[in-house]
């Protein structure tokens, strides 16, 4: 059973409920590996109807064909939504994009009118989504305060990319409880939780007994066949020379190998 609502993502979630009546839109960003994993059912609250962007993030590691159907998922009435690799240059500039064509009307009646105006954005989104190198990439500065550990708070505050345009960065929350275990374990699997709370063990054969029959193991050329997780873990463990000075299997390592190779995308596009 995995669960992790630190205290400060509490505190998180209540600053943004207020900081959100500043804002025009949103900025949601998602982990395009498993995006519905990624809806924080407390950002319905600080969202309002107020219109969303969905950024479809680390597009690099997702799988192509999904992540276009997700992105029509999250295109609705009051949404658009971008496939994004927010480490590249200037991919954040589509966003731009869709605020200028999103708020068009308010924008030209204000410029005829000669009136100024700022436009506010809030980004948001589960921990290690890529927030804060979305930020970064919109802002147009090399890396600031990224790095792959979950739950890392840092301050909030409007950084100005326009004369008319604000944007604010938030630091990464969850939910309470999830009440589907899967969401728990594919936000563990991607990085959103932090790894002291979860089980490897148990989250290994989770993915392998999810994406197995996907061909995401096919290179540990392990037989996968009619398996049992523990017994593809142990084939994978083998095959890496995962083995402790006694000979028995180092479970420990072989998880570990597993789990970052899927995070470091070399286990394909899932
Ligand atoms: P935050 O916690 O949501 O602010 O996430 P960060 O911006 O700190 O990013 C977490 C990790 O994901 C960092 O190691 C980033 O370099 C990496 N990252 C962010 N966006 C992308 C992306 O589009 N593709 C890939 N491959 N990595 C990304």
């Amino acid at each position: 059973m995995i669960q992790w609502f630190p205290g400060h993502m509490t505190k998180t979630l209540r600053e943004m409920q207020t900081k959100s009546k500043l804002c025009d839109f949103f900025v949601y960003v998602l982990d395009a590996r498993a995006p519905l994993s990624c809806v924080n059912p407390e950002f319905t609250k600080v969202i309002g109807d107020k219109p969303i962007i969905y950024v479809l993030n680390k597009a690099d590691l997702a799988n192509d064909v999904e992540t276009t159907k997700w992105k029509n998922y999250f295109t609705t009435a009051n949404s658009k939504a971008v496939v994004l690799n927010a480490t590249q240059s200037k991919s954040s500039q589509v966003i731009i994009r869709l605020v200028n064509q999103i708020f068009a009307d308010r924008l030209k009646a204000n410029a005829e009118k000669g009136a100024r105006f700022i436009l506010r954005g809030m980004i948001l989104g589960v921990p290690n989504s890529g927030k804060s190198t979305l930020t970064n990439n919109l802002v147009g500065k090399s890396r600031a305060v990224t790095g792959d550990k979950p739950g890392v708070t840092r301050n909030t505050q409007w950084v100005k990319l326009s004369p008319s345009l604000e944007i604010m960065d938030t630091p990464g929350t969850l939910w309470p409880s999830f009440t589907d275990q899967r969401v728990g374990y594919r936000l563990a699997l991607i990085g959103s939780v932090k790894d002291d709370v979860v089980d490897l063990y148990d989250l290994v054969c989770f993915f392998i007994r999810e994406y197995a029959d996907k061909g995401v193991f096919n290179r540990y050329g392990v037989d996968i066949g009619d398996k049992t997780p523990r017994q593809v873990l142990e084939g994978i463990a083998t095959k890496r020379g995962c083995i402790e000075r006694g000979g028995d299997i180092d479970y420990e390592r072989a998880e570990r190998l597993i789990i970052n190779d899927f995070r470091r995308g070399a286990l394909g596009k899932i």
